[in-house]
């Protein structure tokens, strides 16, 4: 993909998507800095990816982002993209959620992408890069029990299509993928959730799931990962401002 020697930041890498998206990009040989809440997590990971550097960052944190880049500027000397993946918001009833979980939930996805990608903006510009947001289906198809996540989602899309506005003329290319039900310990816990909630096994509460989303499926966090990859890449390199819903066709609206 000629992604050899890029320096690429992935937040959120000690698991999941994020950990796959850095795991791929590294394979692909682009120096990858992986950020998290704590180093512990992300040394499996950078021991067996060549080149790549551990940065421990609370992203809900103000001070955080230019923390961030500046550790992965004083590694690099550069860089090249930035995947904005870190994200948790709280599922669950809308009475039952709480200023501080709607708080919680901004601070770490929208604030956290959005304070990175402007402590970002200088260095990306200098290489024509790129920034890469994970967002959800949620934020296109919100559901009754999905109100942060859907909120933060919608918000992620829309900073990527102002962003790509600002991003046209400097060449800093914005894009932002839509990852729908991936087989994560996110969605370990869903199932779990939806198991005990109808007093039903794993099995069943995750088939049960997967129906009632209208997908045959689940996916794999490396089928997220190869679709960054790729748009990452200058394969893709007419491709900015766009939304990329990679969800097994679970969204079904334009
Ligand atoms: P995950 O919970 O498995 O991993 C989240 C990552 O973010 C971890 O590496 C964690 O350490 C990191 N993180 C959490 N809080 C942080 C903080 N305060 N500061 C820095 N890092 C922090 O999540 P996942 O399921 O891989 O999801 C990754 C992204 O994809 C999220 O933004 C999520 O909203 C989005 N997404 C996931 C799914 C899915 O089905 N898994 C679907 C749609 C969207």
């Amino acid at each position: 993909l000629g992604l050899e020697g890029k320096a690429v930041i992935v937040t959120g890498a000690s698991r999941g998507i994020g950990r796959a998206i850095a795991q791929t990009l590294a394979l692909e040989g682009a120096r990858v800095a992986l950020v998290a809440r704590s180093t512990d997590a992300l040394e499996a990971s950078t021991r067996e990816l060549p080149g790549s550097v551990a940065i421990a960052a609370d992203l809900r944190e103000p001070d955080a982002a230019e923390q961030v880049i500046a550790a992965t500027l004083e590694r690099y000397g550069r860089l090249d993209a930035l995947v904005n993946n870190a994200g948790a918001t709280k599922r669950g009833d809308f009475l039952a959620l709480t200023d501080a979980d709607w708080a919680d939930g901004f601070a770490l996805k929208l604030f956290g992408a959005m304070r990175l990608t402007r402590a970002a903006w200088s260095p990306l510009e200098q290489s024509r890069g790129a920034v890469l947001n994970i967002a959800g289906v949620g934020g296109r198809t919100p559901s009754a029990e999905f109100t942060i996540g859907a909120s933060v989602n919608a918000g992620v899309m829309a900073l990527t299509k102002a962003l790509a506005d600002r991003g046209r003329s400097v060449g800093v290319w914005v894009n932002a993928v839509n990852p729908g039900a991936i087989a994560t310990e996110r969605l370990q816990t869903r199932i779990r959730a939806h198991a005990q909630a109808h007093g039903v096994t794993l099995e069943a509460a995750s088939s049960a799931l997967a129906a009632d989303l209208g997908i045959a499926r689940f996916g794999a966090p490396e089928e997220i990962a190869r679709v960054v990859a790729f748009l990452l890449s200058d394969a893709a390199s007419y491709l900015h401002g766009a939304v990329v819903d990679v969800d097994g066709g679970q969204t079904r609206t334009l």
